[in-house]
């Protein structure tokens, strides 16, 4: 059997792949079995931040697995002390909980947000409130976040406690008016999944007020926003918020599972040893490649992401064929006449690898894109929509 009739005889069928075999990789092309060449403008989700086997990344993965490759979290390792100290210094948080995925990161994070509630409040049953349009996972717990219905159909009873409003100022006073055990707000800087929808400055100052006033939670899930991706280290410092819990996984890992969950210093005690564990959280030679994709991470080279995402708006805004180009920094939607998934299709033919959201087609190319491969796949995407 080839590997496409093994997968579909034995791989549970979740995914409605394309139809390639990805054999190697090296930065942002890659290769299938035929030896045909990819531009990736996907980076595997916004994982691959470097692209594919970056030199520096899997030295620095390798050489930590030499030393040794996991020790369960009951003894002591520095990868993992390093990598949690890297993160506080750059979101200002105070403590990490590492997990290996965004759904688990939001798991705790969702967690956090309870417990506080019913310490700080004596009461249980907190609710959370979260956007519609959201995405926050694929346990049941961050699927009951999800503010997506098509998610939720076939798994009821979801776990209670969520609100899914509209990012409006609005609709958020009534959500708390109508909720008086409003525990936290939880939300994507930009909605990558429910079409690269970024919050606007009025709902971003809405959620500062409502924090302030009543002591609800801000929890920013940057799972895919965050790690450069907007051009910050967070996507939330593009709007001016102060979250207390901070959520994310993907590009952080660049490549590799991990999540995490970073809180400020009202949260940083939250946790005693038992009430939350992972046994490859913190795994070492993972820490050590985060490590690595965040020390790099520097100001001009957030600056360059910037840059790179200045030419694909302004590229894609004056195209023909194409509208509604939405998103921040490395993370770009749009909309052209053709169904998302055709345009993706006729890419794969011409050798540009893209994702989609909803109606949109979204790139999340890796933050070190060489930009005349940047251009040269922003014109082969260009000349589709045009055809
Ligand atoms: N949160 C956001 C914003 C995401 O985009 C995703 C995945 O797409 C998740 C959470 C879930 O992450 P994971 O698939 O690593 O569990």
């Amino acid at each position: 059997m080839n590997v496409f009739e093994l997968d579909k005889s034995f791989v549970a069928p979740t995914y409605a792949r394309f139809p390639i075999n990805i054999v190697k990789g090296k930065g942002s092309l890659c290769y299938d079995e035929s030896g045909k060449e990819y531009i990736d403008l996907g980076s595997g989700i916004g994982v691959n931040s470097f692209g594919f086997c970056d030199e520096d990344w899997v030295k620095a993965v390798y050489t930590q697995l030499q030393s040794f490759q996991h020790t369960s979290n009951l003894y002591y390792t520095k990868p993992c002390a390093d990598l949690a100290k890297k993160l506080c210094e750059i979101s200002n948080m105070s403590k990490v909980f590492f997990s290996n995925s965004g759904a688990e990161a939001n798991e705790c994070a969702i967690k956090i947000a309870r417990e506080y509630f019913h310490k700080t409040r004596g009461e249980k049953n907190a609710t959370i409130i979260t956007l519609k349009n959201s995405f926050h996972g694929r346990t049941l717990t961050t699927l009951s976040a999800t503010g997506q219905d098509c998610f939720h159909e076939y798994f009821t009873p979801l776990t209670p406690g969520f609100v899914h409003i509209e990012p409006t100022k609005e609709e958020l006073e009534k959500a708390i008016s109508e909720n008086d055990n409003v525990c936290a707000v939880m939300f994507e800087a930009v909605r990558g999944e429910g079409g690269v929808l970024p919050l606007t400055e009025e709902f971003a100052n809405a959620l500062t007020t409502v924090s302030k006033q009543k002591d609800i939670l801000l929890i920013a899930d940057e799972v895919q926003c965050g790690n450069g991706r907007s051009g910050k280290y967070y996507g939330y410092m593009n709007l001016g918020l102060n979250p207390d819990i901070v959520t994310t996984a993907k590009g952080l890992g660049g490549g590799l599972p991990i999540g995490a969950t970073m809180m400020n210093s009202k949260l940083e005690n939250i946790f005693s040893p038992g009430l939350n564990g992972s046994t490859f959280g913190g795994n070492p030679a993972v820490c050590a490649g985060a490590l690595n994709i965040l020390n790099r991470l520097d100001e001009s080279f957030l600056l360059n992401v910037r840059q790179k995402s200045e030419y694909i708006f302004n590229s894609l805004k004056k195209a023909g064929g194409i509208s509604e180009v939405s998103g921040m920094g490395l993370m770009v939607g749009f909309k052209c006449s053709k169904p998302a998934k055709e345009i993706a299709l006729k890419a794969i033919e011409k050798g540009v690898l893209v994702l989609t959201a909803k109606d949109k087609v979204r790139l999340l190319p890796a933050l070190n894109i060489p930009q005349e491969l940047l251009q040269k796949a922003v014109n082969i995407l260009i000349s589709i929509c045009e055809e």
